[in-house]
């Protein structure tokens, strides 16, 4: 399904992982709201590590560029040590990952991910939910049925879609690998997605959630998806680290989306 001018608003999320010290991270804060706040035509989403959520709240402060945790735990307090809630982190957050591929290879089951999007949902986060294949699913053919089952089970029990909700298609053999999707393969499979929203929730709905393609995305190959009808942005890993690669993406997501 496609809509032309695109309702949506594009959304970069920068997904720093388990990187940067306290002052390296305070510095590529302050670096990204001094080229990024303000942009218009895109989201932005700085997504560091737990520890330096706070940092990243009072620099980020008065300006356009969100915050966003990498993930959270399902339950909203309790005896689960070393955990992280979602009520907590909607004081220093407004984003989260949830179901992350490097979350998922750790073990986090399909349920779980529909746990964490409820919790995150009910605190008031707005849940980014990534999905994808695997190469050895990928090459058996079977990567409309992993989504299937990932969306599907992410949002068991949902009556409606989320308003909030941000999707994620980041195929596991493109993240972190310099090998990613082509423009038009990451197309179809956003498109595949929303189908698959739009089979559970109603076109209108899946016609306003924004999927963002994720999977080695670099300031040379992010204009190849920000063109996508049905790419509305992009999760980024290594590239949102080096402040003006990240920069370049966000500015390329902009600028196509104000032509
Ligand atoms: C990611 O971490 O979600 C990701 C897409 O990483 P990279 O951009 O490094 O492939």
């Amino acid at each position: 399904m496609t809509a032309s001018p695109s309702p949506r608003r594009p959304i970069v999320g920068g997904n720093w992982k388990m990187n940067l010290g306290r002052a390296e991270a305070r510095a590529l804060i302050l670096t990204l709201r001094q080229r990024l706040d303000g942009l218009d035509g895109v989201d932005v989403v700085v997504c560091p590590p737990a520890p330096w959520l706070t940092d990243a709240f009072d620099l980020l402060s008065g300006s356009s560029v969100h915050v966003g945790a990498q993930n959270t735990h399902w339950e909203p307090s309790g005896a689960f040590t070393g955990e992280v809630s979602a009520p907590m982190l909607s004081g220093v957050a407004e984003y989260v990952i949830v179901g992350h591929s490097e979350r998922r290879w750790a073990g986090e089951t399909g349920a779980e991910t529909n746990r964490k999007l409820r919790t995150a949902l009910a605190a008031g986060l707005k849940p980014i939910l990534a999905v994808g294949e695997r190469l050895q699913e990928s090459r058996a053919g079977r990567t409309e049925s992993v989504l299937h089952l990932q969306v599907n089970q992410a949002l068991r029990g949902f009556t409606e879609l989320p308003p909030s909700l941000v999707l994620a298609y980041e195929p596991v053999w493109a993240i972190g690998t310099g090998e990613a999707a082509d423009p038009d393969v990451a197309q179809q499979r956003c498109a595949m997605v929303r189908g698959m929203l739009a089979e559970r929730f109603g076109v209108l709905a899946a016609a306003t959630v924004r999927i963002q393609y994720g999977g080695s995305v670099t300031p040379t190959n992010i204009a190849g998806y920000a063109a996508q009808p049905d790419i509305d942005g992009a999760l980024v890993g290594g590239a949102s680290l080096d402040p003006e690669a990240f920069t370049a993406i966000c500015r390329a997501v902009a600028a196509e989306g104000s032509r």
